[in-house]
């Protein structure tokens, strides 16, 4: 259930492998003034969620799409039902992708995530709260 796994961490803003922890640190995504404030790491799993420099840089593509299929969204209710002259249609759709936009942010970085750390049972059950790393080592 790929698209379940991501579509729970994306709506619910919650680490992309254990579903447990909060990426974005305000669960608000209209909380404008903390709209780029992510926790470094995952509360139970630890996961380090910028793993490199720029990390979310690659989120801009997932943003892209995401833009693009409100756009053809929008544009497919206005060929069959709306059927408003151009101009008014552009002005909508503009206004309309600004004010989604720190939805989109959200959502785009979210899905990035999960492109990188899928959902796995073990770390969401693991009740020590020790990373691979601390495993690894104790072993
Ligand atoms: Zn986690």
């Amino acid at each position: 259930m790929l698209i379940y796994n991501i579509l729970y961490s994306m709506i619910m803003n919650k680490c992309s492998r254990c579903h447990q922890g909060d990426v974005f640190v305000s669960k608000n995504p209209y909380n404008l003034s903390m709209i780029f404030k992510l926790h470094k790491t995952c509360s139970h799993c630890h996961l380090e969620y910028e793993r490199e420099p720029s990390f979310f840089y690659g989120a801009m593509y997932v943003s892209y799409a995401i833009s693009s299929g409100w756009f053809i969204i929008w544009y497919a209710l206005q060929s069959f039902y709306l059927n408003w002259d151009t101009f008014n249609f552009a002005l909508f759709v503009m206004v309309f992708i600004i004010l989604v936009s720190p939805l989109t942010l959200r959502w785009s970085r979210l899905i990035w995530l999960n492109f990188f750390y899928g959902y796995k049972k073990e770390y969401e059950q693991q009740k020590n709260h020790l990373s691979p790393q601390d495993h690894s080592k104790s072993a």
